[in-house]
């Protein structure tokens, strides 16, 4: 049995809901808050927790009584005790305080903190059965199948959170598996989708931070400049819904309003619009399986007047066809993919590397892993960490020989 579930049922819609965010002070965490916002007499809030940031934490812990507030960093904890005297919230430090959060009973909880370092802690969420809303898209392609089998074998319901696996979610239900001939998920083709390759080769940070069409965190909006959020969406689509990579299309959509389309047998094609906006698709999860008011923007099609497509450039864009890559080569290789890309987006950052660069680190890293032979499937999160903790050293020490190759 799948872990993403069918709807099936509208029974207790309108029930009360315990809720837990993880990466509560992100820009999903924060899109999030603002729908509990909405209707805070159904909504308790059981846990929230970040990284560092111990002011916008405890805020919001006050503002919506949290019972449980975790900071991974744990030299925070006196920090975020003293922000939170006088309140009745327990507060806790470090990775296991992050794990704790997640493993508190809450019915729902938003998995949105950045990077592989979500694995732990939503594997803690799943493995009580919880409805996840699952936005961290790293974890699902650190862990591959096996989150989604420890998932099933829990009882779990994994919501895909991301707007076009949210938008693949609700078309899919239009047919049966044995009926789908594709999927299609768009891209906005980020803020270099019209440039050469040789300009997006010296792209500067403030250039890669500027995304046309969404408000996201740093990390994300880097994949997007580098379509290398594209090829993780490609592989988290594979994951979720059991798709072969010949499955899973990528089509540019610049205005970022069709997310995601299922092509059936019978050649309909069934598609999700809405503003881009991700409190729609986190609205579909915190309502699911009924649909809850929305605050976002109404979509007025005659207004946007044009929705226009392009076939993606998997010249100008390679970190597209390593993913396709990594989940043809299956194993490890999604985690390596994985790994190398936040070591390269960290480096690129800091600095270290030309934008170009991202993309030659990651197949260095993946062509490094596939000499050495390493690709047996995971079968635990332990495996899946050592793979990434490997992949990851792997991709530092090439780094300082990418670093100094031009294109
Ligand atoms: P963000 O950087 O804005 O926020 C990340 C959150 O995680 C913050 O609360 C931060 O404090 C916390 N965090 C970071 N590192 C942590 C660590 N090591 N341990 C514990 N907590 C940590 O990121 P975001 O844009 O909100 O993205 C969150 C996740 O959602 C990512 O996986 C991203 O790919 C995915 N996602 C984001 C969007 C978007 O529109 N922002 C859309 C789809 C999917
Ligand atoms: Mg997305």
């Amino acid at each position: 049995m799948s872990a993403v579930p069918l709807r099936n049922n509208k029974a207790a819609a309108s029930a009360a809901r315990t809720v837990t965010v993880l990466g509560a002070t992100g820009s999903i965490g924060d899109s999030t808050m603002d729908l509990l916002r909405g209707d805070r007499a159904r909504y308790q809030v059981e846990a929230l927790t970040a990284n560092g940031n111990v002011e916008g934490l405890a805020k919001l812990a006050r503002e919506f009584g949290a019972r449980f507030a975790a900071v991974a960093d744990p030299t925070k904890l006196g920090a975020l005790k003293e922000a939170l005297a006088g309140t009745r919230t327990e507060c806790g430090a470090g990775e296991s305080a992050i794990i704790e959060a997640a493993a508190r009973p809450a019915d729902w909880v938003m998995a949105a903190v950045s990077g592989a370092a979500g694995l732990k802690p939503a594997l803690a969420a799943v493995d009580r059965g919880a409805a996840v809303a699952l936005a961290n898209k790293e974890c699902l392609v650190c862990a591959g199948d096996f989150f989604m089998q420890r998932a099933a074998k829990a009882g779990a319901c994994i919501l895909p959170a991301d707007s076009e696996h949210n938008a693949l979610f609700q078309a899919l239900s239009s047919g049966n598996r044995d009926e789908l001939v594709r999927v299609i998920i768009t891209a906005s083709g980020g803020p270099f989708r019209t440039w050469t390759s040789t300009d997006i080769e010296q792209a500067t940070l403030a250039q890669a931070l500027k995304h046309p069409n969404w408000s996201m965190g740093q990390k994300i909006t880097i994949d997007s400049a580098s379509m290398m959020n594209k090829g993780l969406e490609v592989i988290e689509a594979s994951y979720l819904f059991a798709l072969t990579p010949d499955e899973i299309d990528v089509l540019v959509h610049p205005q970022s309003i069709i997310h995601g389309m299922v092509e059936f047998s019978d050649r309909s094609v069934v598609a999700q619009l809405g503003a881009p906006d991700m409190r729609i698709p986190i609205a579909h999860c915190l309502g699911w399986p009924d649909r809850i008011v929305g605050p976002s923007a109404r979509l007025d099609l005659a207004k946007i007047g044009q929705l226009t497509f392009e076939a993606p450039d998997f010249e100008r864009f390679p970190g597209l066809r390593l993913a396709y890559d990594a989940l043809r080569a299956s194993g490890g290789l999604t985690t390596v993919f994985n790994a190398a890309n936040e070591v390269a987006v960290a480096a690129f950052i800091a600095g270290k590397i030309r934008f170009g660069a991202i993309a030659r680190l990651v197949e260095a890293t993946m062509n490094d892993w596939v000499r050495s032979g390493n690709l047996a499937p995971l079968s635990s999160a332990d495996d899946a960490i050592s793979v990434d903790h490997n992949a990851r050293n792997k991709a530092a020490s090439l780094l300082p020989q990418i670093a100094l190759k031009a294109s």
